[in-house]
């Protein structure tokens, strides 16, 4: 019995394919698309699946039964659908790198429920016409931190995609974790990725790049037909106001990473999603201690490019590459310079409102960009804890600002550095917070309800999910599980979850996986 599911497909249907169907590496022209099957798994398992998400795509079969095991591994190919890998380029580490496309994702249909429309993305199913030197296979690892990180995310209010379903494969796969000739074989895993579309910079960026302008509108006409319908029907305004959207959106979703202190590590233009959602949950990491040069890319470790203060710019970058693909059917430079204008002020004005979010500041003063400044100057002379620190800010009380250095002090990883200049400075910054404060009309109360729905209590710290996935690879799931639903509710107290609310752990400090991430997944 097949799984019942309103099939919608439009992708495959409306968009040219590639002619080829021979699973062989290639490189692939006036086309968006290749079909491919996914690979048949040895042995698969399931590990967890996302209620939610179940719901989400009108499933009503349980996520226990063989048919969703089948079809979730890519075991089965779901009747009627022609499962299919994304032809897209981009641009990585600041250079061109030609096409990439779906080297390890394979789509298995599109699904309408309840009028919304989601992609299922098998990561990890095996081979396509782009895998270039890889196997087109996934690992247990980093399957979990995918499959984690994007439910968290949601729940965390940041634009993303999101997860159906993590299986084990039962087969292994050969990784050289930090690429030092050491190759060791780990479980092969699969994560069921589910997004209204999975479209990125780099799908328009190819066909620019081939100057194949027929193929490059049908995409830009089929992204707005389907994802951006209220622009209006194909023209050059139409575009322009879909740059315009797609910037918006992609600088709420950067605004958001750095409110929750999320690093993203691989900001390459094939990894931005055109809906401006997180997308390929790779070498990612959270913030601990509050450093905006902070990277946990090891593959990024020399030029830092890809840095938690950083990623605005890089933002403002990957949209200058995508305005060089949409300029064919545009032919106006000045028009879309001027979005790109656009943004670099607003994402000042919206980074300023989300940083007095953050602290509770609600009332206008023209000096609170000076105000955060200075914070973000003190918060980097010793180590302190992004989270900790945010959510110990919100006790803070408007008429004992004299206080504010101790309510904070657990936020501190070297308390005993907090003295002479660096305790001065400190103080010196409570005084102005606190005279600041005077100006908010809302209680102490109300102020820190309103600053602990900005500034979550729990995130999904390096180390917690290197705790998950040693567990796992043992075959001990609890721990995901525990994880998985405290991480629904990051916002909440969770009085016993308490012990999540803490730093990070001394040995985790420079633990391959809890502090530095390579690209080897
Ligand atoms: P990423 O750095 O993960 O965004 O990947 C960049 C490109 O490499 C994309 O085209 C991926 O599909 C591809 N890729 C990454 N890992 C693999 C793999 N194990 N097998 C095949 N392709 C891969
Ligand atoms: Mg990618």
């Amino acid at each position: 019995m097949a799984l019942k599911l309103n099939i919608k497909d439009t992708f495959n249907k409306e968009l040219p394919a590639d002619p080829i169907l021979e699973n062989n590496r290639r490189q692939v022209r006036n086309a968006c698309f290749s079909y491919v099957s996914p690979k048949v798994p040895s042995k698969p398992s399931l590990v967890h699946v996302s209620q939610e998400m179940i719901e989400a795509i009108g499933l009503k079969e349980s996520p226990d039964s063989m048919e969703f095991l089948e079809v979730f591994s890519g075991t089965t190919v779901l009747p009627n659908t022609n499962p299919y890998a994304m032809c897209y380029g981009g641009h990585q580490f600041g250079h061109w790198a030609g096409q990439l496309g779906d080297g390890r994702a394979i789509n298995l249909a599109e699904v309408v429920h309840s009028n919304k429309r989601w992609v299922l993305q098998l990561k990890g199913a095996g081979e396509t016409p782009y895998s270039r030197t890889a196997d087109g296979l996934a690992v247990l690892r980093s399957s979990i931190r995918e499959y984690l990180c994007s439910e968290a995310m949601f729940h965390l209010g940041v634009p993303t995609t999101r997860a159906l379903s993590l299986i084990l494969t039962g087969d292994k796969v050969l990784r050289d974790v930090m690429y030092d000739g050491n190759p060791a074989y780990e479980k092969g895993a699969i994560v069921c990725r589910v997004s209204p579309s999975f479209i990125r910079f780099g799908n328009f960026e190819i066909l620019a790049a081939q100057e194949d302008k027929k193929t490059l509108k049908a995409l830009v006409d089929y992204t707005i037909k389907h994802h951006y319908s209220h622009l209006g029907k194909p023209s050059k305004g139409t575009y322009l106001r879909f740059f315009k959207e797609v910037a918006v959106r992609s600088m709420e979703m950067v605004v958001h990473w750095q409110r929750v202190g999320f690093v993203h590590g691989v900001m390459n233009t094939d990894n931005m999603s055109i809906l401006g959602l997180t997308i390929d949950y790779g070498p990612y990491g959270w913030l601990e201690d509050y450093d905006l040069g902070w990277t946990p890319n090891t593959t990024d470790r020399t030029n830092k490019r890809y840095r938690f203060g950083t990623q605005p710019q890089i933002v403002l970058w990957n949209l200058l590459q995508l305005a060089n693909a949409l300029f064919p059917l545009i032919e106006e430079a000045a028009l879309l310079q001027d979005i790109l204008k656009e943004y670099q002020e607003d994402v000042e004005v919206a980074y300023l409102a989300m940083m007095k979010s953050k602290l509770g500041l609600f009332e206008k003063d023209d000096n609170d960009k000076n105000l955060i400044a200075d914070l973000e100057t003190v918060l980097q002379l010793s180590e302190t804890d992004m989270t900790i620190f945010f959510r110990l800010l919100a006790k803070v009380k408007k008429n004992d600002v004299s206080d504010g250095l101790n309510t904070i002090q657990d936020a501190f990883y070297q308390p005993d550095e907090i003295k002479e200049g660096i305790e001065d400075q400190w103080k010196s910054w409570f005084s102005k917070y606190g005279e600041r404060l005077k100006k908010e009309t809302r209680n102490d109360t109300e102020r820190g309800e309103l600053m602990n729905r900005v500034n979550p209590k729990y995130v999904l710290r390096n180390y917690m999910a290197q705790m998950v996935i040693d567990a796992a690879d043992e075959g001990d799931y609890k721990h995901l599980s525990e994880l998985f639903d405290l991480l629904k509710k990051p916002y909440d107290e969770q009085p016993e979850q308490e012990k999540w609310f803490a730093k990070r752990p001394e040995w985790a400090r420079n633990k391959v996986g809890c502090s530095m991430l390579s690209c080897s997944s």
